[in-house]
């Protein structure tokens, strides 16, 4: 089958399988505070994960991430892992997770067991009171939960969105936490994807911000990129450091990703305005071809993205509901 590609002549590798929007913690960021949970009877079952994914596989995507909401919320996770992971027969090379950690630590070794290929664990700052005040929640869980990745021997990346008035002064000393337990950390930026009215251009703490507060203290090289969404550098010589600035430099013109919501909507960009229901057609009985020519039209007809429409989206989708 032929690849999925869309109108501006992006290929399609990677898709993002929210397992559910439901989670334990209540970033500022990501979500109202009194959220609106997707109804449970219209979140897929396993079966249905399963299903699609494979449909997306066979279409050539090769790689997966599972994410949510907090994946470790799913009952059913480590036979999602496992039946997944069995699409490595069909053309899956890697299988990953986003995880705020928090609950990983009894499930570390099964998760790695069951194919988990690498982690990235969100870690906003290392200052407890900073990141109570960013995720609502205490941050000794968290920290259990990368000790018992790295027992694990798993692959661990630290993903860390920065706020200007948050957790700006977290920058360094997360990063030297980081660098001093050989963990590769990644700053984000801060974009409009949470609660409708709560984002503001004016805290977002740009890549140029971030690399002058590292720069007064550590020697930050720059290194050429690849197609990961995180610009490389080298911090002090050795540790490799990545940050991710859709806001001040978007990286849509080699997006290779898509996104499926708990629901089975199918979302071709962070910020697509709609989706494609293929969860729900797929309940109303519609074969995997049929199902397959929506996802080659919802792909063909990805926008442009963040770079040729900035600002917040008008949808009632935020990020957890999206699965970031
Ligand atoms: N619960 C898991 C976690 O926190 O890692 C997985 C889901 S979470 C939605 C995935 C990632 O989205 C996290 O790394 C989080 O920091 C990021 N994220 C959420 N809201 C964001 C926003 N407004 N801007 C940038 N990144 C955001
Ligand atoms: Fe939950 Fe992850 Fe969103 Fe935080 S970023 S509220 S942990 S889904």
């Amino acid at each position: 089958m032929s690849p999925l590609i869309d109108r501006h002549g992006r290929t399609k590798r990677k898709l993002r399988i929210s397992l559910t929007d439901r989670c334990n913690f209540r970033c500022t960021y990501c979500m109202p505070e009194h959220p609106d949970w997707l109804p449970r009877s219209s979140l897929l079952d396993r079966g249905e994960v399963v299903r699609l994914a494979g449909l997306f596989v066979d279409s050539g995507i090769d790689q997966i991430r599972l994410t949510g909401g907090e994946p470790l919320l799913r009952r059913d996770l480590l036979e999602c892992v496992r039946e997944i992971g069995a699409l490595r027969e069909r053309g899956l090379r890697r299988l990953s997770m986003t995880t705020n950690a928090s609950r990983i630590a009894p499930k570390a070794r099964e998760l790695v067991a069951a194919g988990i290929d690498d982690f990235n664990v969100s870690l906003d700052a290392i200052d407890p009171d900073t990141f109570r005040r960013l995720t609502l929640r205490e941050i000794a869980p968290v920290l259990d939960g990368i000790d018992a990745l790295t027992d694990a021997g798993a692959n661990i990346k630290l993903n860390a969105v920065v706020i200007r008035g948050d957790n700006e002064k977290d920058i360094v000393p997360l990063l030297e936490w980081a660098m001093a337990r050989g963990i590769p950390l990644r700053y984000i930026e801060y974009m409009p994807l949470d609660a409708p009215g709560h984002w503001k251009r004016d805290a977002v703490v740009s890549e140029a911000d971030m690399l002058a507060a590292i720069g007064v203290s550590h020697r930050v090289e720059h290194q050429p990129r690849s197609s990961d969404p995180a610009t490389p550098y080298l911090v002090d010589g050795h540790y490799p450091l990545g940050i991710i600035s859709t806001v001040s430099n978007p990286f849509c013109s080699t997006c290779d990703r898509l996104r499926l919501t708990a629901t089975g909507e199918l979302f071709t960009c962070l910020f697509s305005p709609l989706g494609t229901p293929l969860g729900a057609r797929m309940r109303e009985g519609v074969s995997d071809e049929v199902l397959g020519e929506q996802v080659r039209r919802a792909v063909w007809l990805k926008d442009a993205g963040y770079a040729a429409r900035p600002g917040p989206v008008d949808r009632p989708v935020t990020m957890h509901a999206m699965g970031g």
